[in-house]
């Protein structure tokens, strides 16, 4: 298990000091902002949709190292999705992060999101993790206005 949370670690050092898909998307269709007043992270995501899938995302903004790197995976996660599916690992990546067992019946493919299992021992954390997720809830639905979340 410490092994294990070696990995994460890595992982998310790895994600905060070189975000993946760090840019504004040209092509955007949709955009939305999110802010957590708790910690001061600030973040616009990027989503470019094609029919029912996510084609591209992006993100741009700046905040604590958790943040930073679960906009990153988020990123990662999502792309080529279908919206139902995105929807989903919000999620599942919410109940992971609340310390939640997943919902009967449904088996997600967690890959990387696994490594934010450790937030749930941080309350004051889990809206750093959560944060670049409901800003993505927001870009999917199409509100344009910023999401806090308090
Ligand atoms: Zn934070």
């Amino acid at each position: 298990m410490s092994d294990l949370r070696e990995l994460y670690q890595e992982l998310i050092i790895d994600h905060s000091k070189r975000p993946r898909n760090f840019r504004a998307l040209e092509g955007a269709s949709r955009k939305s902002e999110g802010y957590n007043p708790l910690c001061g992270d600030k973040i616009t995501v990027f989503l470019e949709l094609e029919n029912d899938r996510v084609k591209n995302v992006g993100f741009q903004g700046s905040g604590c190292a958790i943040s930073t790197a679960s906009a990153s995976v988020m990123t990662e996660s999502v792309k080529g999705k279908t919206l139902a599916d995105a929807e989903m690992l919000f999620d599942v990546f919410h109940q992971l992060v609340t310390g939640k067992p997943p919902a009967a019946g449904k088996t997600p493919e967690l890959g990387k999101l696994a490594a934010f299992s450790g937030v749930s021992e941080f309350p004051a954390r889990v809206k750093c993790a959560t944060l670049a997720w409901h800003t993505l809830h927001a870009a999917l639905q199409g509100e344009g206005e910023t999401v806090s979340t308090e």
